[in-house]
């Protein structure tokens, strides 16, 4: 038998100084922490019952890939399913490697993936309205010929799209590929870049059904050229994605009004949410395209806490938006929760100081 062993020492320096993606469950009674719906699809779920549990899924996920290429008007060639969107970011790293690009902050899987893969990571951060510092960003690209760029936009945590004159250019003048990751798009009043798809070969978007009511499911996709689809496929798990997985999301995509509907509900909520928020003193919510807002507020660690007292449970973000949480757009009840117990929080602490 083997004595003690330093098992750190055989893992890869820079896997060691990785620290995991923080999704802990914090028992709440209003959980607004995770940018998911609060409508779910639960007739989808009668789909499961006509899987065959001992037969593998549908490695190519045709049934799914048809639906969505109808609905984005393109080939089912151009598209990849992922467990979950994050899965297609590990692919795309695995596929291009690095260096990788993006701005920050953003959506931390782009930084912890590339350097798991020990690929070089260039985090350039966003101007003072959070857009991208579009001269920043193209001295990186021409200084480090980055393999992959990676924009959210609607970008998470700020909750903004960045001008589409600041992405343009990003990519005429890389060598590389520009993923424009659009989890939140269904929230967003302009269209995105699928438009592009047809003008950029070096082009790819990446869409997730998690926001929408399904994150249960773990599923997303990329939409880019066959081409791209061709390689990426290539470093894909063979069966990534489940068959209760593909089963109830094709149920569910077909619930089109329940899904416009959810959707245009949670976009009027989340006006509903921004106008009350800059009501409260000493709060200032940040303008958004997708289901969540961005606020800055005074002692973001002491709010947090205090509102997790109540019971809501938002998103500390103190780390990377420096004085900032997150709050996701829940159910018109939840949301009136978390205002009524950030109103008393804030005048709590006015009381306090005078
Ligand atoms: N991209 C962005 C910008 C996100 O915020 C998230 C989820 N937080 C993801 C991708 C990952 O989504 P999925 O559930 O599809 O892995």
């Amino acid at each position: 038998m083997q004595g003690k062993m330093n098992i750190k020492k055989l893992v890869k320096k820079d896997v060691v100084s990785l620290r995991a993606y923080s999704a802990s469950e914090i028992p709440c009674r209003v959980k607004l922490d995770a940018n998911e719906s609060p409508c779910g699809f639960d007739e989808a779920l009668k789909a499961a019952v006509l899987i065959r549990t001992n037969r593998y899924p549908d490695p190519e996920a045709k049934a799914l890939k048809k639906l969505i290429a109808r609905d984005f008007r393109v080939r089912p060639e151009q598209i990849l399913q992922g467990n979950g969107s994050d899965e297609l970011i590990y692919y795309l790293i695995a596929t291009f490697g690095g260096p990788v690009l993006y701005p920050v902050p953003t959506f931390s899987m782009y930084g912890i993936i590339a350097q798991a893969f020990g690929e070089k990571k260039i985090a350039v951060p966003l101007d003072d309205a959070y857009d991208l510092d579009a001269a920043a960003m193209l001295t990186a690209v021409r200084r480090e010929n980055p393999k992959l760029i990676f924009l959210a936009s609607p970008n998470n945590p700020t909750g903004n799209c960045f001008a589409s004159e600041r992405i343009l250019p990003l990519l005429e003048a890389t060598r590389g590929i520009v993923v424009v990751d659009e989890a939140y798009q269904p929230f967003a009043s302009d269209r995105g870049f699928l438009p592009l798809l047809k003008d950029y070969p070096n082009l790819v978007i990446m869409r997730t059904l998690s926001k929408i009511g399904l994150a249960a499911l773990r599923l997303g996709f990329l939409i880019a050229s066959p081409e791209i689809v061709e390689e990426v496929n290539k470093v894909r798990l063979p069966f990534n994605v489940n068959a209760l997985s593909q089963a109830v999301a094709v149920a569910a995509l077909q619930e089109k009004k329940k899904l416009k509907e959810s959707i245009k509900e949670i976009v009027g909520e989340r006006d509903r949410l921004l106008s009350a928020m800059a009501m409260i003193e000493g709060v200032t919510p940040f303008p958004s395209e997708a289901n969540f807002i961005l606020f800055r507020v005074f002692g973001p660690d002491r709010v947090y806490r205090a509102l997790l007292k109540k019971g809501v449970l938002v998103r500390n973000l103190n780390d990377a938006a420096p004085g900032c949480l997150r709050v996701t757009v829940g159910s018109p009840r939840e949301n009136t929760a978390f205002l009524s117990a950030l109103e008393k929080i804030q005048q709590q602490q006015r009381q306090e100081q005078s």
